[in-house]
């Protein structure tokens, strides 16, 4: 009896030991849902992730704009207390109003945490038609300064000035960002996209950080390109770029045309990385509100946007079974969303994925 007792203690114990082990190895990430069809995608991601059974459990908080003392626009507290403790974070869309009222929530909380380095990986998805099948690059956008410095002001009745803002400290640690990504993701080259002809001082001072970055990183070919050259070549032939890093403005927009290359917003992921770990990942496309509600949303940009978390987070097994899945589906063409050229409701593409994972 003695014995029998002593073994069954011994398997409560490894059975107490193992499930600490496993409880621990979950990992916590606040999830803004954001607004219009941002709730649907999300919903759509969490179901997707428990049929993976990814160790992931999410915090959810909502980033409506909120006036603190002195009428400054901050994100709510327990929003930023979340972040600041998970230092994960992923993100639906979040509606903007134009020209007037609060000012974007996503700048906020960039500029909150910091979020230095914007990263889109845009690969063409395997029997999805666009102009082309063979895309495979990556923009990395200077996220908190240029033009986007929010230095705006009347000069007189008529005339306003926009400061484009470009230090030595942000050009150098995105310069360096990118090599290193490069490097990180097995790709050859880096493209540093400028118009120093022009804008000699402030380009210029953009691409010297990034000539400097590439004389320590002589693994990685680097090559200089001006901005208008780039939209050139990307359209002729956008096999030719891999990695491309540029300031916050030419990032915004190079950015959408890479989207266009490989079908578009509804499936581009994007991630926000900051300093200390601290990294957001978000769809690239907005709140939708002409068809929010209607379970018409494609989940895809924000599910792929989650796989590159979960590769950020050292969990490429199962971002690799989930990303599999979704292009299986997508390549099946059997169940598509509406603006994936099918007829299928959110809820039903989600649960093809699910099956699949
Ligand atoms: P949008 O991206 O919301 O919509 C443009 C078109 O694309 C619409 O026809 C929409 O139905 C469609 N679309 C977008 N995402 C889709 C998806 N996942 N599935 C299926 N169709 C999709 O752009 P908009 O109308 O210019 O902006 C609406 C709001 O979103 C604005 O308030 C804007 O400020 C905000 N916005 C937020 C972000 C963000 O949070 N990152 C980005 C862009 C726009």
């Amino acid at each position: 009896l003695w014995s029998y007792t002593k073994k069954c203690v011994i398997i409560i114990l490894s059975l107490n030991v193992m499930f600490l082990y496993s409880a621990s190895q979950i990992q916590t990430v606040t999830l803004i849902p954001g607004d219009g069809i941002g709730p649907e995608i999300s919903t759509a991601v969490m179901e997707i992730f428990d049929a993976a059974k990814a160790p992931i459990q999410w915090e959810e908080r909502n980033v409506t704009a909120i006036q603190g003392p002195g009428g400054k626009w901050m994100i709510p507290p327990d929003a930023k207390e979340s972040m600041d403790r998970n230092k994960i974070g992923l993100k639906g869309p979040l509606k903007t109003p134009i020209a007037a009222g609060h000012p974007s929530m996503n700048l906020l909380l960039r500029k909150t945490f910091d979020l230095y380095a914007n990263v889109r990986p845009c690969v063409s998805i395997e029997g999805y038609k666009t102009p082309y099948t063979d895309v495979d690059l990556v923009t990395i956008r200077e996220n908190t300064e240029g033009e986007y410095s929010g230095i705006e002001h009347l000069i007189v009745d008529g005339v306003v000035q926009s400061i484009k803002l470009i230090t030595e400290q942000a050009s150098q640690r995105i310069a360096e960002y990118a090599f290193e990504y490069a490097r990180n993701n097995q790709r050859a080259s880096v493209t540093a996209v400028h118009k120093a002809n022009i804008m000699r001082m402030s380009d210029g001072l953009f691409l010297r950080k990034c000539r400097e970055a590439a004389e320590k990183h002589k693994d990685v070919k680097f090559t200089e390109m001006y901005l208008d050259t780039v939209c050139l070549n990307m359209v002729q032939d956008p096999t030719q770029f891999d990695v491309l890093v540029m300031p916050n403005l030419y990032g915004d927009i190079l950015s959408d045309l890479c989207a266009g290359l490989i079908g578009g917003l509804g499936v581009t992921p994007s991630g926000n990385i900051g300093a200390n770990g601290v990294a957001i990942f978000e769809s690239v496309h907005g709140t939708a509100p002409d068809i929010a509600g209607k379970d018409m949303a494609n989940p895809t940009a924000l599910l792929l946007s989650a796989v590159m978390m979960l590769r950020h987070m050292g969990l490429h097994g199962h971002a690799k079974k989930i990303e599999t899945a979704c292009f299986d589906i997508i390549r099946d063409k059997k169940v598509l969303t509406k603006d994936l050229g099918g007829n299928s409701k959110c809820s039903e593409f989600t649960k093809a994925i699910c099956q699949r994972v």
